[in-house]
């Protein structure tokens, strides 16, 4: 490999990180933790660093324009959050009022205690909501006599819930709480890459259900061990001021000069000596600059663009991951002009319900100080693939479907002080049937070139924790060949 600068009796390493999302910001950590002489330069096409980790302060008002918190129980976003003294920050969900509401028929009916998506540890719960005709009560009681699926082959999320389930507890329960998180198609959403603890429960228990019961009844038996006090104990945490915060405090932890903004990397070409020639543009002007190493964190299809001219057949890989998009309306109300409690963290509404909007997150009631006294803020989401039309709204017919919706469902009078309207086009990458097998093509192709990585939400999980552990893994691996070169 080429070394660019030799400081004394040690080599310094260029390494170049494309794209300042979570992804990436942590990839560029990781390379600063470890014990290796480096100089980390990370190229960011907008003008911050954070991706879709975006929080806005606005009369008192704290908003969230992407993710507002992420899980707890993945020890990757923990982990680094302790690395970087940043757990303090971190605040849980609220305690008191902890309702999700699933819409059915125009009116929002609890979600049964102790569903997991698709699994009830408990049936009773279940059997007695009415979200659920009792036909679908009792094919959904009949999933421990459904027999395991022999073929090891990917399957639909929606083929898979139908299986097990029924399709009734698919459409009214599994396709509404999936659909927030992936913003995708239930029926090409692969189960495997999306939601593979259902597989395995299968596989394991023979059912869902029983995997769930006997899971709560460990849990149950456990010792409680000594958990982190600094750490709160909810399923979901966020920083208490916001996600950006998380993004700002890993970009603070790295040298000043190592981030550069509204620079659009489009080219990488291997040197013929070894090495990288990075190329875009940067402010309207083109840059040419070379590095040792690079680890691409932007998202598939920008990453196939920028490897093309390296690996075509790895660009064709990437370009096949297919993205939705989403719009993310924010409101805030008076308090006194919503009718419903709000004594809960939002709900989600099945696509058989053929409303406008896929979900509703109670913002100010999930998480303490999102919103001054009297005023409640609150979340919107619509689009996504199954109805990619309606980010094609301007902003006054995004906003007018947003409160026809919201004045049905929670009895909202008046209009809000404060609007954001937020689209994010291409965003969420769709893990449709097949995706682990392309992933596994996509790792051997990245394998056989030195000194190229992929980090990034487009492979191994969307969520935070999973896209910092894809940051930090590129990071190590690198890290890696660079010390055994
Ligand atoms: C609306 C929404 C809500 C979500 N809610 C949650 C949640 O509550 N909890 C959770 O865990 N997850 C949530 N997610 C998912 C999670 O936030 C994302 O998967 C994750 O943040 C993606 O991080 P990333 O760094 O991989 O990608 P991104 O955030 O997309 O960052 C990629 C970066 O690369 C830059 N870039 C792209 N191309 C180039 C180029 N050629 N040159 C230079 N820079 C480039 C982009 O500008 C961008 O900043 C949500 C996602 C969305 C969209």
């Amino acid at each position: 490999m080429t070394v660019q600068r030799d400081t004394g009796n040690q080599c310094m390493s260029r390494i170049a990180v494309v794209g300042g999302g979570i992804s990436g910001l942590a990839a560029a950590h990781r390379l600063t933790e470890l014990d290796m002489p480096s100089d980390v330069v990370v190229f960011e096409s907008g003008d911050r660093t954070g991706g879709v980790l975006a929080t806005e302060s606005v009369d008192g008002f704290r908003i969230e324009s992407g993710p507002d918190s992420m899980l707890s129980q993945l020890p990757w976003g923990i982990d680094l959050c302790r690395r970087i003294g940043f757990t303090d920050r971190l605040v849980g969900t609220s305690d008191q009022y902890r309702q999700t509401w699933i819409v059915r028929s125009g009116r929002l009916l609890a979600l049964p205690d102790g569903l997991a998506i698709m699994a009830p540890s408990r049936i009773w719960p279940t059997v007695r909501s009415p979200i659920l005709s009792v036909l679908g009560k009792l094919r959904l009681a009949c999933e421990p006599f459904v027999s395991r699926r022999s073929a090891t082959t990917d399957e639909s999320l929606a083929d898979f819930a139908c299986r097990r389930v029924g399709r009734e507890a698919f459409e009214r329960l599994v396709q509404p709480l999936v659909s927030g998180i992936y913003m995708a198609d239930p029926r090409q959403l692969s189960i495997r890459a999306a939601l593979p603890r259902f597989v395995e429960m299968e596989s394991k228990h023979g059912s869902l259900i029983r995997a769930a019961r006997r899971a709560a009844r460990n849990r149950k038996s456990a010792p409680t061990g000594s958990s982190n006090s600094a750490l709160p104990t909810s399923m979901f945490v966020a920083p208490r001021d916001g996600m950006g915060s998380l993004a700002s405090a890993l970009t603070e932890r790295l040298p000043p000069e190592s981030i550069r903004l509204r620079t659009n990397v489009k080219q990488l070409s291997r040197k013929p000596e070894g090495g990288w020639r990075l190329s875009g543009d940067c402010d309207s002007n083109g840059f040419d600059e070379n590095f040792d190493a690079v680890i691409v964190a932007a998202p598939s299809s920008r990453a196939a663009h920028i490897v093309r001219e390296t690996d075509a057949s790895l660009a064709d890989e990437l370009s096949q991951i297919q993205q939705s998009g989403c719009v993310v309306v924010t409101l805030a109300f008076a308090r006194e002009d919503v009718a419903h409690p709000l004594n809960g963290y939002g709900f989600v509404v099945p696509q058989v319900e053929q409303r406008d909007i896929i979900a509703c997150t109670f913002s100010s009631v999930k998480y303490e100080n999102r919103a001054p006294e009297g005023q409640v803020l609150l979340r919107v989401f619509l689009g996504g693939a199954t109805r990619p039309e309606l980010m094609e709204l301007d902003d006054e017919a995004v906003l007018s479907t947003v409160l026809r919706e919201l004045e049905d469902l929670l009895g909202i009078q008046g209009r809000p002080s404060v609007t954001r309207i937020v689209r994010w086009p291409n965003i969420m990458p769709q893990y449709h049937v097949g995706h682990l097998d392309r992933i596994e093509r996509i790792e051997a192709a990245v394998a056989t070139i030195p000194y190229l990585e992929l980090a990034g939400n487009s492979y191994r999980g969307v969520g935070i924790p999973h896209c910092i552990r894809s940051g930090e893994q590129a990071a190590e691996r690198i890290a890696q060949s660079i010390t055994s070169a």
